[in-house]
């Protein structure tokens, strides 16, 4: 299939498309690496009357740590740069956004597509999404009355829906502080698809890592947009031995609290055994890093 016939716009810089996409009003969008938007073009999910391709800006890919220890990350890296980074690029403690990548699609697609276009997205499995909900980032978006920050629990709003407004474009993620015993998973059909459930926990041990005293734990593609799991994290907050007891049941409260969907995936049931067991692997790969 091909897509409904649109104008193409190749914009200089940000400001330049926050101007573009201001003026050209709802029937524009931003093309990034085109793996989601062309698609859902072909299959006239979308019929952009314009285009504005962003792909060519200078300065928007750039991963780098900052003074206060966080990483940032520029919406145009694409996911195999942020793969493929040398260490000092990500800082101690960002292993997991790292081994994250690995689980998006396949190399020609996390070749060309985009951390900016993934969160922009917002599809609720997706691993940039579910790792900004876990490690609390901010989402820097640029428009023509300027910069603003958006804490990544309020930016999803729903399926494919941001608090991004239409002429305003997503300049960067920023995850404030390191995550070093992270880890997420998650299962899919096949290797490559987007995942069914994808669960991240973030784990804060003591300082001989035996014991937890804490942690946080997220969940994808059981709501319209990927949550934090409050009843989850309780169970961490208690504290104990790191061990497959505790992770048992900080899974379980996971699984009892979630409200999944059913759909050609997968029943309710069936995301709620994903969730159990995939929170408890989740923990255990953090311990272990
Ligand atoms: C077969 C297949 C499997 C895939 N599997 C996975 C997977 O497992 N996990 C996963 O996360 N993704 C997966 N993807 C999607 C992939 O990660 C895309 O790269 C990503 O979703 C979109 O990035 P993009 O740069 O291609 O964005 P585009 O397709 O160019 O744009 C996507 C949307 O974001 C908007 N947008 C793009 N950039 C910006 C910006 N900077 N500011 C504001 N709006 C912007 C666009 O207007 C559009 O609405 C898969 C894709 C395919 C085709």
């Amino acid at each position: 299939m091909k897509p409904a016939a649109f104008t193409y716009h190749r914009a200089r810089d940000v400001d330049g498309a926050a101007r573009l996409l201001a003026e050209l009003g709802d029937e524009a969008k931003i093309i990034a690496g085109g793996q989601s938007l062309v698609a859902m073009m072909n299959f006239r999910l979308a019929r952009p009357e314009h285009l504005v391709d962003i792909g060519g800006l200078d300065g928007l890919d750039r991963v780098r740590t900052d003074a206060d220890g966080g990483l940032r990350v520029g919406a145009l890296a694409t996911h195999h740069a942020v793969e493929t980074a040398p260490p000092d690029a990500l800082g101690t403690g960002f292993a997991v956004v790292r081994e994250a990548m690995h689980w998006i699609g396949h190399l020609p697609i996390r070749t060309r597509g985009t951390v900016g276009g993934s969160l922009a997205h917002a599809d609720s499995t997706a691993e940039w999404c579910l790792l900004a909900v876990l490690l609390d980032a901010e989402l820097v978006a640029r428009g023509p009355s300027g910069e603003r920050r958006i804490p990544a629990t309020d930016f999803f709003q729903g399926y494919y829906t941001t608090a991004l407004a239409p002429d305003e474009i997503l300049v960067e993620v920023v995850f404030p502080r390191p995550a070093p015993h992270a880890a997420l998973t998650e299962f899919a059909q096949r290797r490559g698809d987007f995942a069914v459930v994808a669960a991240a926990v973030d784990l804060r041990l003591d300082r001989d890592g035996r014991s937890v005293a804490g942690g946080r734990v997220a969940l994808g593609g059981v709501a319209p947009r990927p949550v934090r799991v409050p009843e989850a994290e309780a169970v961490l907050e208690r504290g104990g031995p790191a061990g497959p007891e505790l992770f048992a049941e900080c899974a379980e409260s996971a699984a009892a609290a979630a409200r999944p969907p059913a759909d050609a995936n997968g029943s309710a049931r069936h995301r709620r055994r994903l969730i159990r067991t995939l929170v408890a692997r989740a923990c255990e790969e953090a311990t272990s890093r």
